[in-house]
């Protein structure tokens, strides 16, 4: 993971270096779209299922971040580009539904249980780690990525190296409300230092505007708002968690979770998870990651 994450940081800083000396720094950050995937045709589930209700509806709705450059980023002409977003696309693919038929909503962190606890999406793929607590409302098919949290300041901040320089420096800390960083960051801080908002973009302007010194979440999601700031932030430190990427289903749907996890093995099989990641995140960090093993379906 060390090594993960000092190359990613310089090949972040290296491309936006090299872009912004091109000219051309809009087009870093957002990635690109993989090629379209292969819609399956004909397919038939077995009925009752939600893989039958999807492909029956003709839809299917998929709960994203819509600011997260990378993992998931919405344009002004409403194109979502990101890993996350590709894979949405791959699972829809397999499920029979077009590209241009998917129905994304944006899923903040905080609402992303509630957002499937009431059926309002079908599934979330949204930088969603897995942990115990959100397994007592949701399950989660994967990990198909694992993240690590760390820490983005500003390009000119010497003071800060890692969690542990955060108490003694009384460092105002930036993070997202119902995250994983913003409880795992509470091993190294007193609670008055810590700013929480809805989305890491407010945190990210409030980094810009000095009025926090850190934000910090996962390594991937930081990293696109490195590449996007013109040599402004940069990361520091190693990464101090685990952060597996799960897909959110509705607890106990093991035969939708089977069906995902299966879906990511012939992704990974077929090049496309290879093409999703090169399109997106691959951008900054060109080494392919390999599946992870998935977590038992339940
Ligand atoms: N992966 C972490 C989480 O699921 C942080 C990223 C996010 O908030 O989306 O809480």
């Amino acid at each position: 993971m060390r090594l993960r994450q000092l190359s990613l940081t310089a090949v972040a800083a290296t491309a936006a270096l090299v872009l912004a000396a091109c000219g051309q720094q809009e087009s870093i950050g957002g990635g690109d779209t993989a090629p379209a995937p292969d819609v399956a045709q004909d397919v038939q589930f077995e009925a009752g299922t939600t893989m039958a209700e999807i492909a029956e509806a003709g839809t299917i709705r998929i709960g994203t971040k819509f600011d997260q450059p990378l993992f998931g980023q919405r344009a002004l002409d409403s194109t979502l580009t990101g890993f996350d977003t590709e894979i949405g696309r791959i699972i829809a693919a397999q499920l029979g539904i077009e590209p241009d038929a998917i129905d994304w909503v944006e899923a903040p962190s905080a609402q992303r249980e509630t957002l499937i606890e009431r059926g309002e999406v079908d599934l979330v793929v949204a930088t969603y780690t897995i942990n115990d607590t959100r397994r007592e409302s949701v399950s989660f098919a994967g990990p198909y990525y694992q993240a690590g949290q760390t820490l983005m300041v500003r390009s000119d901040n010497t003071d800060i190296t890692g969690p542990e320089s955060l108490r003694a420096s009384g460092a105002r800390v930036c993070s997202v409300t119902g995250s994983t960083p913003a409880e795992n960051i509470l091993e190294y801080i007193d609670p008055a230092q810590l700013t929480l908002f809805e989305a890491y973009t407010q945190c990210r302007d409030s980094l810009g505007n000095n009025q926090v010194d850190v934000v910090t979440t996962d390594n991937v999601i930081l990293s696109g708002y490195v590449s996007e700031s013109d040599g402004a932030y940069k990361l520091v430190g190693e990464t101090f968690t685990e952060e597996p990427y799960g897909i959110g289903i509705t607890k106990g749907d093991v035969a939708f979770c089977e069906f995902i996890n299966e879906t990511l093995t012939e992704a990974e099989a077929s090049g496309a998870y290879e093409a999703a990641w090169t399109a997106t995140a691959g951008t900054i960090d060109p080494e392919v990651p390999t599946l992870p093993e998935f977590d038992p379906c339940s």
